[in-house]
């Protein structure tokens, strides 16, 4: 079995124990790595000020390397915060308003993509199978093979692929679709990415499908299709199941009073439609009153990527409407809404999700929101909640037995937070025993194998005997 070797651009390092840190994607890539030997490259997450980057640093973990190279600020400022978010990342979620283009962090995320490519080169086997994640990461396969690497090298995208005409408000985006077309497997999240990124190829008359998934483009021929990721559901599941033991949950619990939970877990971020669900939690209080006092929605938002305006922007809008919301209709002995703007460790996660009776997930664009699988997966098979659920994130189109919402319809969110609370038992039980057969077939191990199943070289079997 050939080594795998994975670049992305932050690496999940393990524990001093060897443990890969929580979360599906970590756990899965990792025990791929285990399994055949291999590399995680990406950046440390350090920068060096003006100076050029030192030589990779290399750390071993028994069949892993892990190389980890340094930036420069001005390679932070330009590929990280500039280009990958404030291009690529808004562009992704059909978000040209919040785009801000400029030709010095394009070329810095071309520039770093070269830094990362000549780092990789000399560790590289000519049996290596790579597999690339994300969209920081889109030109390194065009760079690789410029160096002369002829390996099979596969592409995951995280996020959406937006509608052709998105696309090309990046001014640079001939040499983006070029650089995805370098790849032998690029994978989306669904079939409607997979279907724009068709339709641009199309567009501007590079390429065209050849069927079976398989695309010419560019004079070279590769894999195209849908991936959706999985999560570690029979793990996840286990761990909500053992939370009601959990001090931290047991309090949570009494806090409620008797009262029903909703929850949101969302990164604070502008793709997640935070306010919009304000919005719509608030119109369902004002319509049906005699859930006033009887309610409680947790929001739980860490923050990121503070240093891209528009995140600054974004936390001052949630808690000030937050604010708002509990200031209107909050009562001396009741709070409508309660807002943790701090990340809450996955185990005491699950237990939140197990807690609640309404999942409230209602990005305006997502590329799968894995939050929406780990609510089902920590339900109570007796009792479960229920999950609202935008159309417009990834995870909708397997967990179609949701209440599936438009997150620009206030009045239709509110009205199936409301049908979501006083759904009977039989249906609750109907609707989540559908999502979680789904959840359990299709796991993060099954992602995984899925994926490199395609990116292996096609083996001798299918060669005419000798
Ligand atoms: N998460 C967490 N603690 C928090 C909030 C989120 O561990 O306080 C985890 C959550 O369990 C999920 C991930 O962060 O696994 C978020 O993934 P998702 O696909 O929903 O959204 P993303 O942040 O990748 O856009």
């Amino acid at each position: 079995m050939s080594r795998l070797v994975v670049v992305s651009n932050r690496v999940p390092l393990p524990d001093k124990a060897g443990n890969p840190p929580a979360g599906g994607l970590a756990v899965a890539l990792h025990a791929a790595l285990r399994e055949r030997g291999g590399i995680w490259m990406g950046w440390s997450g350090k920068s060096t000020g003006e100076d050029e980057p030192g030589p990779l640093s290399i750390r071993e973990n028994g069949a892993i390397q892990y190389a980890l190279t340094d930036l420069t600020d001005r390679d932070v400022a330009e590929y990280y915060n500039g280009f990958a978010n404030r291009v690529l990342w808004p562009i992704c979620h059909s978000r040209i308003d919040l785009t801000e283009y400029a030709r010095r962090e394009m070329a810095g995320y071309f520039r770093v993509n070269r830094l990362f490519a000549d780092r990789l080169v000399p560790l590289l086997r000519p049996d290596d199978v790579i597999w690339v994640h994300d969209y920081h990461l889109i030109p390194l396969a065009e760079e690789l093979r410029r160096r002369g690497v002829r390996n099979r090298i596969g592409f995951f995208l995280h996020i959406p692929w937006p509608p052709a005409d998105i696309f090309f408000s990046v001014p640079v985006y001939e040499a983006i679709l070029r650089g995805l077309c370098a790849y032998d497997v690029v994978g989306f999240q669904t079939d409607y990415d997979v279907e724009n990124f068709a339709g641009c190829l199309r567009r501007e008359g590079v390429g065209e499908p050849l069927g079976g998934g398989r695309f010419r483009a560019f004079g070279r021929s590769f894999v195209a299709g849908d991936f959706p990721i999985g999560m570690e559901t029979a793990e996840f599941a286990a761990i909500a199941a053992k939370s009601p033991d959990d001090r931290r949950i047991r309090e949570m619990a009494r806090s409620l009073g008797g009262r029903d939970l909703l929850i949101g877990v969302d990164r604070l971020d502008y793709s997640k439609g935070i306010p919009q669900r304000i919005e719509a939690y608030e119109r369902f209080l004002r319509s049906a009153p005699e859930y006033m006092g009887k309610v409680i929605y947790l929001q739980v938002t860490p923050a990121s990527r503070s240093e891209v305006p528009e995140y600054a922007s974004m936390q001052e809008t949630v808690a000030s409407e937050a604010g708002r919301l509990n200031g209107a209709l909050g009562t001396v002995d009741w709070v409508p809404m309660r807002y943790i703007n701090r990340s809450i460790r996955r185990p005491v996660l699950a237990g939140l999700y197990r807690l609640a009776k309404v999942g409230l997930v209602t990005p305006l664009r997502d590329g799968m929101n894995l939050v929406a699988k780990e609510f089902v997966a920590a339900q109570d098979p007796e009792d479960p909640g229920v999950l609202v659920l935008s159309r417009f994130a990834g995870a909708a189109r397997e967990l179609d037995s949701a209440l599936l919402i438009n997150p620009h319809d206030a009045e239709g969110t509110a009205k199936a937070i409301q049908r979501a609370l006083s759904m009977p038992l039989d249906e609750r039980r109907e609707r989540w025993d559908h999502m979680m057969k789904r959840l359990l077939s299709h796991d993060v191990v099954q992602w995984c194998a899925d994926f490199m199943a395609h990116l292996e070289p096609p083996t001798h079997r299918f060669l005419p005997e000798p």
